[in-house]
């Protein structure tokens, strides 16, 4: 079954993935859903348009939907679906829905209750993490807000977070980004900077967080092209990550009952974890809720 083409199936919304640089990074089975689909929704039809010309495919009916209109055009694409086509979505690059158009796309198509399938591929924020090297929980933050305070509220929020966090980035914002992640989080976490991914200058950087400002000033380039950024969780939470949960369950059921200090004493004795790091965890655990 798998190793023959899978055309686009009708009356299905497919949510197709397509490169983030590298434009051989199209999946086999996108190709087969992007050539059979009757129509192809696109974040930019010439962007789209570029990518079909490249790969030599003879497109279905191509028609944008973007953040602007995103619900009148889902209205449109799900009228197709009840008449029986098959309908592809594809974003500028990556995966739609992640820090795309998408989500109201399909929250809609559900809602009219038609199928919607994935047709999985390249996501900058998957393949930043492939080559982070960070073993236990991440939080996915995307783009944070473009003011400054409300951004600085943010990270605030944040620095209580035992996961490491992963942000997206322009070049036009990073050094605010990264002097802002700085000033919240602190010199000691390590920030990899994953620069133009599967591009010709694809660049990983990893550093503590008290270093980045000058790594970023040292070379025009290093502020050229798009970002993810990973900044890894805090150092008592990585110690063992599997502990780390083990205690965090406990702590969560404990703290619901007992003052923090006695439950991260119980919490300690349960698990085996270091009191220091079990009560360390229970205050940020306290300051979370
Ligand atoms: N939907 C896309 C995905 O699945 O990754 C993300 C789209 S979002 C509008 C664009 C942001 O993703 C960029 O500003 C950058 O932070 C990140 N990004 C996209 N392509 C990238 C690449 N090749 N290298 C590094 N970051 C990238």
């Amino acid at each position: 079954m798998f190793d023959t083409p899978q055309p686009a199936r009708p009356g299905v919304l497919h949510i197709v993935a397509t490169p983030i640089g590298n434009l051989r990074d199209l999946s086999q089975r996108a190709l087969d859903v992007l050539k059979t689909a009757d129509i192809i929704a696109a974040e930019d039809t010439r962007t789209t348009q570029g990518l079909l010309n490249l790969h030599q495919i003879q497109a279905g009916k191509l028609t944008p939907l973007h953040d602007h209109n995103e619900q009148a055009a889902a209205g449109r694409l799900i009228e197709s679906l009840r008449q029986g086509k098959s309908v592809a979505y594809v974003s500028d690059a990556g995966t739609p829905g992640i820090s795309d158009p998408g989500a109201r796309l399909v929250a809609a198509t559900r809602a009219a209750g038609f199928t919607i399938t994935p047709i999985p591929g390249p996501s900058a924020v998957a393949a930043a993490l492939s080559v982070a090297g960070i073993e236990g929980a991440w939080m996915f933050i995307g783009f944070m807000p473009a003011k400054p305070a409300a951004r600085r509220r943010m990270l605030e929020g944040l620095a209580a977070r035992a996961d490491a966090l992963v942000f997206y980035e322009a070049p036009h914002r990073i050094e605010e980004t990264v002097d802002d992640l700085l000033a919240a989080l602190g010199g000691d976490r390590t920030i990899l900077f994953a620069r133009e991914l599967t591009k010709k200058f694809e660049q990983l950087h990893c550093c503590p967080l008290a270093e980045a400002p000058a790594w970023l000033a040292a070379d025009d380039n290093h502020r050229r092209g798009e970002f993810v950024l990973v900044v890894s969780a805090p150092e008592a939470a990585v110690e063992d990550d599997s502990q780390t949960r083990e205690t965090r369950r406990v702590l969560d059921i404990l703290l619901e009952e007992l003052p923090l200090k006695q439950a991260a004493h119980l919490a300690a004795r349960i698990t085996g974890a270091r009191k220091n790091a079990v009560y360390e965890l229970a205050l940020t655990l306290k300051k979370q809720a």
